[in-house]
């Protein structure tokens, strides 16, 4: 199966100031597009030549999986932001996060200092698993919780390509800047989905 670079749900200034469009030129432009054309080189004549990336995710290794999972983390990333987001979340979804969190804000807190203390390059993560119940993970490199059965509903992108030209090495700043544009109705769509 040939991947392809999917669309943005917006234009490359729209998530100024927070993201810049040098910024999505470059992250979304080459960066996402990269793995996307890396993945396609390595597909053909390999187990998993006719494979989804969920099915890559889970059962390949090395540059296939680096590839796959980096294809579908930033898919996963770009769609989570919003140039209208409102900044909470309402609803039985903003429920659940006080109820598992305390608040919205302790969440945001706790969700922080874990992309903040993630060595390296990498992924937080906020996750559900088979019971319903939250939980925030970190993952290096190209990690993806869908590896150990958890299901994804919001993550930020802590490798230095995500924020270096707008932020230098200032990773708390670029951490202040992505609760301004996420788009909550996105993050509680992917809760209730099956
Ligand atoms: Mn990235």
């Amino acid at each position: 199966m040939e991947f392809k670079l999917p669309e943005l749900p917006y234009s490359l200034s729209a998530l100024e100031p927070h993201i810049s469009k040098n910024t999505l030129e470059f992250h979304y432009g080459k960066h996402h597009q990269a793995y996307v054309n890396n993945l396609n080189k390595l597909l053909p004549g390999s187990p998993f030549e006719n494979s989804s990336l969920e099915e890559i995710i889970k059962g390949s290794d090395g540059g296939i999986f680096n590839n796959g999972a980096q294809v579908w983390n930033h898919t996963f990333y770009f769609n989570t932001f919003s140039p209208d987001a409102k900044g909470t979340p309402d609803g039985d979804f903003a429920r659940l996060l006080e109820k598992e969190f305390g608040s919205f804000e302790n969440f945001k807190t706790e969700f922080t200092a874990a992309a903040a203390t993630l060595f390296g390059a990498g992924w937080a993560w906020l996750v559900s698993d088979d019971s319903g119940s939250l939980s925030i993970v970190k993952e290096s490199n190209a990690g993806n919780p869908i590896r150990a059965g958890l299901k994804p509903l919001l993550t930020c992108d802590v490798w230095e390509h995500a924020y270096y030209l707008d932020y230098q090495n200032k990773r708390p700043d670029y951490l202040n800047a992505f609760w301004n544009i996420i788009n909550w109705d996105v993050v509680a769509e992917r809760y209730d989905k099956a």
